[in-house]
């Protein structure tokens, strides 16, 4: 019956015939509040201004998606087992001093996420025997970032004051231009905004396939663990949005008895609200799996991802998926810093490096000639000095190689990495 839909719902995609309700489901997920009653007007708002802004975009979801199907149902081509950890910033952009989200409670948020995807919760005692067999940890890990785009040491957290009172999903707090913060680089790192959301929005995530500008997820700044979002302050907001990142669906699939395109979670109605007891019963399943993340739950009655959800994430970072490139990110590694053996005023960082290489010198930047050698001496012509302190090493083989910098006076030799 789901391998069925899941056919309709690749052809609906291949041939641009989604329905209003289709667009909701692949391509941006807003979550309110159970209680908001209008949860399908602004994410339908949103979704038309994408659609019309980028009509590529259902196209590269439906290229995300062909690729996931292939690779769940081909598990050697999967990366089961090898734990991808993944380096998050997290933009905090605050008007008050509330909204100013302390370091513990960020550092919480990045605790609650690490056990909710492995599966360490303690609440996951709470799963139902019925579904005992599905429950999964995933193979998706989380740290906050220690390298920036630039290569220099960061804390993973940038925050900014902002103007705005209070955001909605139209992504300006994406823009630092439109008084929110720019993304970093989304094949290495997963963007994380906390703000003051309004109309009674939790979060809401972009899938993979969507623009590089606006990926990541976006909360609520009260729904971090301990956060004055009353039942919603656990930090599950973020477990759902980050499960929508990774090509997750809501648990219903948003639709009425729906497909969420997984296996081993079954049919249900509708989004649950609350705190359901199980089971409760619908489309003819065992009950309905509230319990699991991709529902509309209380944060404290939300505590499970499934071993086909997880298959979904693991697609994302096989060869050929949309988030692979996160898989050598180097985000999550603290740059070293080299002082020179010649004069104390000289450094490299990071080092290893991947892309550029930063020179720390003691006179001006463009007084210096820049030279990369292979350790048997030949000069590496691929390797390029900007003359503002910065060498472009993105093209060099992997490996180690000795640089000379000299000004006319001195000449310093340098060993690096290239990784
Ligand atoms: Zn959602």
């Amino acid at each position: 019956m789901k391998k069925n839909l899941y056919a309709i719902a690749l052809a609906c995609l291949g041939l641009g015939t989604l329905t209003a309700q289709g667009q909701d489901q692949h391509m941006l997920s807003i979550d309110r509040a159970p209680a908001a009653p209008t949860r399908e007007c602004a994410t339908m708002e949103v979704l038309e201004a994408q659609m019309a802004a980028d009509p590529t975009l259902a196209r590269r979801m439906a290229d995300v998606e062909r690729h996931t199907a292939e690779v769940v149902a081909n598990p050697t081509a999967r990366r089961t087992n090898a734990i991808v950890t993944i380096p998050v910033v997290v933009h905090v952009v605050y008007n008050t001093t509330a909204q100013n989200v302390p370091q513990s409670q960020i550092d919480a948020q990045i605790r609650v996420l690490n056990e909710d995807f492995a599966k360490t919760n303690s609440d996951a005692s709470l799963i139902p025997a019925a579904f005992a067999g599905v429950a999964a940890g995933t193979n998706v890990r989380f740290v906050l970032a220690k390298r920036d785009p630039n290569g220099a040491a960061t804390t993973g957290v940038v925050r900014r004051s902002t103007k705005t009172r209070s955001f909605s999903s139209n992504d300006f707090v994406k823009y630092t231009s439109k008084g929110g913060s720019d993304a970093w680089p989304r094949d290495k790192y997963l963007n994380l905004w906390l703000c003051n959301l309004g109309q009674g929005l939790l979060g809401y995530a972009q899938f993979p396939g969507g623009a590089a500008a606006t990926d990541g997820v976006v909360c609520l700044y009260s729904s971090v663990p301990g956060g004055t979002a009353s039942n919603y302050n656990k930090g599950r907001t973020a477990t759902h949005e980050v499960g929508h990142w990774l090509n997750l669906r809501h648990i219903w699939g948003d639709a009425t008895c729906g497909n969420d395109l997984v296996a081993d979670t079954p049919t249900q109605q509708t989004s649950n609200g609350g705190c359901p007891t199980f089971p409760h019963v619908t489309c003819g399943n065992q009950g309905d799996m509230s319990m699991n993340y991709m529902d509309y739950t209380y944060d404290a009655c939300m505590y499970m991802f499934t071993g086909g959800q997880s298959a979904r994430m693991d697609a994302l970072f096989s060869a050929g998926g949309a988030r692979v490139g996160l898989t050598t990110s180097l985000g999550g590694t603290a740059p070293r810093m080299v002082a020179a053996t010649t004069t104390s005023d000289v450094a490299l960082y990071p080092n290893p490096a991947d892309n550029v290489l930063n020179l720390t010198l003691p006179q001006s930047q463009n007084s210096w000639v820049v030279k990369v050698y292979d350790l048997r001496g030949h000069e590496m012509s691929q390797a390029r000095y900007n003359g503002q302190g910065q060498v472009s090493v993105g093209q060099l083989p992997k490996g180690l190689y000795q640089m000379t910098l000299s000004n006319g006076e001195q000449t310093i030799r340098q060993r690096f990495e290239k990784q």
